[in-house]
């Protein structure tokens, strides 16, 4: 079965009764080609073990268990599990979970469904949670890469040079565990239906330590969440507003200390330059 092909998935989604849900972000793609170039981005063989997060009807399931060792696929709307055992008969290498990613423990799923494979992510994400989706993957060290399709603009930040007025605490979060890299752009028309923005499709390596050495990274994310907390005002006003046991004068010695004009906005800042904040800033507070 094509699941790309407009024709088969109305009559196919016609006849097991479904809808589409805004509020699960259900754009299913319709042209083949775009989920064998995601498939084949993710660099899935058969020693991988794939988590895909939102199969919708398959067409990207399909791709990797034509790859993969084996592909568990995380479904939340239970109107697509009797669609999914249609669609996914040929392919007895899938597993389709029915769940909500953001409860699950990713780490536990992949102990038991990936033994003796390589676990990786790969996914055309849902957009309207795109964000803890991926904060959830950061934050689960067993998966060494994910490759994601998501919103053009959210893939640009993430992938922005540190520095750059793009960037954001987020945008650094990642790049401080992972190498992430732009690979291609998807328009509009290869989605059923048609989101209002263009998407992106990014890949994401994880680093074999974090980009920077910090003494404290919980203390390290608040400087560089804080140094966002007013992006118009100056880094001094923005950290100042963020850290409440801190005056402002500290703060500007801090940046001072560290080189940095007193001027300076958070977006300007690198890692390192973050990293060497909160050791100032630290010090301070010793
Ligand atoms: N992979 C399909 C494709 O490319 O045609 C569908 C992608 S669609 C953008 C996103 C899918 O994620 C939908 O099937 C939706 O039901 C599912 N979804 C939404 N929120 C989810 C969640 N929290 N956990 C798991 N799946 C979710």
């Amino acid at each position: 079965m094509n699941l790309c092909d407009y024709t088969t998935i109305r009559d196919l989604l016609a006849r097991h009764g479904f809808h589409f849900s805004k509020s699960m972000g259900q754009n299913f793609l319709i042209d083949p080609e775009v989920p064998r170039r995601i498939a084949e981005a993710s660099g899935a063989d058969e020693t991988c073990g794939v988590l895909e997060i939102g199969p919708g009807i398959g067409p990207l399931t399909a791709e990797l268990a034509q790859r993969a060792g084996k592909v568990v696929a995380v479904e939340l709307d239970r109107a697509l599990l009797p669609v999914l055992a249609e669609t996914m008969t040929p392919y007895p290498n899938v597993e389709i979970v029915p769940g909500d990613v953001l409860k699950l423990d990713l780490k536990a799923l992949t102990a038991e469904k990936f033994p003796g494979l390589t676990p990786m992510v790969c996914a055309n994400l849902p957009y309207n949670v795109t964000s803890p989706i991926l904060e959830k993957l950061v934050e689960t060290p067993c998966f060494p890469s994910f490759t994601v399709m998501i919103q053009r603009e959210v893939a640009r930040r993430l992938c922005a040079p540190q520095g750059s007025a793009e960037g954001g605490s987020f945008s650094l979060f990642l790049q401080y565990h992972m190498e992430p890299e732009l690979l291609f752009d998807v328009p509009p028309e290869k989605f059923l239906p048609a989101p209002k923005v263009t998407s992106s499709v990014i890949r994401c390596v994880r680093r074999d330590r974090p980009a920077v050495e910090v003494e404290d990274e919980a203390f390290f994310f608040k400087v560089v969440r804080g140094g966002f907390l007013l992006r118009r005002k100056t880094l001094a006003n923005s950290l100042a507003a963020a850290l409440p046991g801190v005056s402002k004068e500290a703060v500007q010695q801090a940046i001072a200390g560290v080189g940095l004009p007193a001027a300076v906005r958070g977006e300007q800042l690198t890692l390192e330059d973050f990293a060497a904040l909160a050791a100032a800033l630290a010090r301070t507070q010793a």
